[in-house]
């Protein structure tokens, strides 16, 4: 038995927080961590008790969503709340800040964000983050990782594979080509 890593296991808890999103634009999870342990979790969402976007549509205004607070603010906000400190705490991001969160990120006294995916990477946000001595690092999500029954998923696609084979034609050249990358197969 291989036991997942701390990054791969803080950064999944961001992606199952992203699935509780209410912004149809974007999802985005965030996880903060302390000692190795979570202190607190975030999607972007409305304000409690306020119309959801999947309900209602966006509220857009200059190309942004205005209605949701982002991830990593509802993280930080839940800190406060309970009254949690967020002093040299990590935050684990579905996506790279953006300049507002950058900046309560900092301002919370966060010390490493790690991200899965790029996203509108401001220059302004990395110029922030570098002066004050955040570090930041890509922590791509393996989803084979945190798959329970990825063994046995992977298994029934083989023998799905084998089947195929036989045909020899185009089409099922290249559904086996798909199914190799996305199970890792080769
Ligand atoms: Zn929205
Ligand atoms: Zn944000």
């Amino acid at each position: 038995m291989e036991r997942i890593s701390w990054n791969q296991y803080f950064m999944a808890q961001s992606h199952l927080l992203s699935l509780r999103s209410t912004c149809t634009r974007l999802m985005v999870g965030a996880t903060i961590v302390r000692d190795k342990r979570i202190i607190a979790g975030g999607y972007n969402g409305s304000v409690t008790g306020s119309v959801h976007c999947v309900d209602e549509g966006c509220y857009v205004i200059d190309g942004h969503c205005v209605r949701t607070v982002h991830a990593e603010a509802n993280a930080l906000l839940q800190c406060a709340k309970f009254g949690v400190p967020t002093d040299d705490a990590d935050i684990y991001v579905t996506h790279f800040p953006c300049l507002q969160c950058c900046k309560q990120l900092i301002q919370s006294g966060i010390k490493t964000v790690y991200y899965a995916e790029d996203y509108h990477n401001h220059p302004y946000a990395i110029e922030l983050f570098e002066e004050a001595g955040i570090e930041t690092v890509k922590v791509e999500l393996n989803y084979l990782a945190v798959d329970t029954n990825y063994t046995e998923k992977k298994e029934l696609v083989s023998s799905l594979l084998n089947k195929l084979s036989d045909r020899g034609d185009a089409e099922s050249a290249a559904l086996i080509r798909e199914a190799e990358e996305m199970f890792q197969l080769k």
